[in-house]
Order: C-alpha cells, then structure tokens, then sequence
C-alpha cells in the first residue's frame, strides 16, 4: 500500500476509517515527527464508540491517538532541542505557557491547553505528526519506542503519586488493574512504597498485577465496602497511608475514604459517573484528603529516567501489537477488554 500520511481519523461515532492526508509542515517552534508506535488509550476507545467524555464531544473528524514516539523527521524554525534523527517521545497536551496556572506550573489545569485526540483536538495516529517542539522529549538509546509511547500512562500514574506524596515505606492501595492502575503501582513501587496493593473485579487483571509487581491484590467479589476494607488492611499490614482510585467505580471511592489511613491521602484518577456518593462523615471525623489528579505535570523527564535506568519497566504492560492499517483490528481488541496495552506500529512496512 502506497500512501502519503496514513491517518486514522475517527468522522463521528462508530465511524473510524483510515484516510490518507498530506504530510503535516512544522510550523515555527514546531517539529514534524515519523511516528513508530501509539497506544491505545481507553479515551480513544471511548471516543470512537461513545462520541464524548463528559463535555468532549467529537463533532468534526479529528484523528484519535494520543501515547506516542517516533523519529524527529524536520524541524521548524526556532527549535534548538531537537535535530533530524532523534528518537522521542511526545507530551500530547501543550498549554499557553502564559495564564496564572501555567505560570504556577500547573499547566495540566491550563484552561487553554491544546490537547491530541481530545475533541475538538485531533490526535497523532498516522505516518506524521507536528507536534509543540518543548512538548518533544528525546529518548535515550535504550529506551524503545513501545517504551516512549508507555510514557504517557505511566506519567498519568506519576502524577497521581506525586498528587498523593507516596514516601519511602508507605503502604498503598490502587483500585483498579487497569494500564493507569498498574502504571500506579510501578509508580507508587519506585518511589519508595513499602507494599502496594491492587483491588479489581476481575481476578485475571489481579494476576497480572502480582506478575508484574503489585505486591498483594484483593478481589472485589462483594458489596460489602468493610469487608474489601479490611482485606486491603491485611494484605498491606496495616491501613493504606495513601489510596488511589484508578477504576471510575462509585464502589471505589467508598472504599478508598473507608480503607485510608486516618490522616491520610486519597486521590482520584478514574473517571466515572459525574456524581458520585461519599461517606463524608468518615471523611471529615478521620481527616481524609481527597484530592483530584488530572492528566500530569513535568512527567516526562522523570519518566524517561526511570525507565532508561531500568527502575521501571513498562515493557510487559504492552500485551497487543497492531500495524496502522490493521488499526479497526487493535480497536475491536482494545474495546474487547483482553490484554493490557494494544500498541499500533505506525512505520510504513
Ligand atoms: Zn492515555
Ligand atoms: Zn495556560
């Protein structure tokens, strides 16, 4: 198959089509990258099948993909970071760099951020891709490009770490072994965590978890928030100091102010229900923090560090492997719940 730029452009629900557009010129400050690989994340899923997240409506054709690494093929003027041939990884959101929350250094809460695959935003899977050039991280050596599109998740999972201030020997609990729950632990692990334990509704997930690291999990099998509760308490040893929810299950934010530590710290990451119950007296008499994390901030740097030094691996997190023409297949695999990652190579063969 012979093409310019490869797309996968999603034109409304349920209607993703792979279209071939001209190639992306960098404008200044910009670079143009040859994308290698880009995963699947549940958004991208959820915009193809459902046409929103919350006030994210898809209402023009916008490309979907938004975890990604590839070749820097041309760059824009003005850019001194970056050279033809380098290897990187992209930070798909780029805020204005100039209101009080960016200047803050908050500017994942910048309210005039640019972001991929988030409606009205395209996103980045195709042959190419321009991207903000201070958003384009290089890669060292050994860092594959798998590696560098895993960044993303696993800089949402810093973030709600950092949110959280897991410290050296605390104990953890992340509900939900989904890849942002997983990412998490491998977070929560390298930053000194004493124990993390992962609760999910599907024992399968939970086994993988252990496999790659969680280091105890509890099935949800009941209703009974207690009852989960003090599982968690066992398997930790002790209360959780922090507790992050990665599941959007209204069961989970029960549970995360019920199983805190008094005094602690719970963050929420997953998305769920707009409106949500909590047991606000539990919350209020034990002084717990709940706290909000929302995509990431300066992740990249650390995330690209602890990879390359080998402190976290992320390698077994991507479980399927799709080329960009096969893109409906890796979708209908990413929808259908098996594995853990899908990741589609977008190099032409
Ligand atoms: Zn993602
Ligand atoms: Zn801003």
């Amino acid at each position: 198959m012979t093409d310019t730029n490869l797309s996968a452009v999603l034109y409304k629900v349920q209607h993703l089509r792979l279209v071939d557009r001209p190639i992306p010129e960098p404008k200044q400050g910009e670079v143009q990258i040859s994308m290698r690989t880009v995963g699947i994340c549940g958004s991208d899923v959820h915009y193809w099948h459902s046409g929103a997240i919350g006030h994210f409506v898809v209402k023009a054709p916008m490309l979907l993909g938004h975890e990604c690494a590839g070749v820097v093929s041309k760059v824009g003027e003005g850019v001194t970071n970056l050279k033809e041939g380098d290897r990187v990884a992209i930070e798909p959101g780029v805020p204005c760099r100039q209101c009080e929350l960016c200047k803050d250094g908050r500017y994942n809460l910048c309210p005039d951020v640019f972001f991929l695959a988030t409606p009205p935003d395209s996103g980045a899977l195709a042959r190419y891709h321009t991207h903000a050039a201070d958003f384009v991280f290089k890669l060292p050596d050994n860092v594959s490009f798998e590696e560098g599109s895993m960044i993303e998740p696993l800089s949402v999972g810093l973030h709600a770490c950092r949110r959280a201030g897991v410290k050296l020997g605390g104990r953890v609990m992340v509900c939900g072994a989904g890849p942002i729950g997983l990412c998490a632990m491998l977070c929560a692990k390298a930053m000194g965590a004493a124990g993390v334990c992962m609760t999910d509704i599907d024992p399968k997930r939970l086994e993988f978890a252990r496999k790659v690291g969680a280091t105890s999990t509890v099935l949800v099998d009941t209703k009974d928030v207690e009852e989960v509760a003090a599982k968690v308490r066992v398997a930790l040893g002790g209360a959780p100091d922090f507790s992050i929810e990665a599941s959007g299950a209204q069961f989970c934010v029960e549970l995360g102010v019920v199983t805190t530590k008094t005094g602690g710290t719970f963050v929420v990451v997953g998305h769920g229900p707009t409106h949500v119950q909590i047991p606000i007296v539990n919350t209020v008499a034990r002084e717990i923090a709940i706290k909000g994390s929302f995509r990431y901030v300066n992740t990249w740097p650390a995330a690209i560090a602890m990879i390359s030094s080998g402190k976290i691996n992320v390698k077994p997190l991507v479980t399927h492997r799709f080329q960009l023409e096969e893109t409906m297949d890796a979708f209908n695999t990413a929808k259908s719940g098996v594995g853990v990652k899908v990741m589609i190579n977008c190099e032409r063969q």
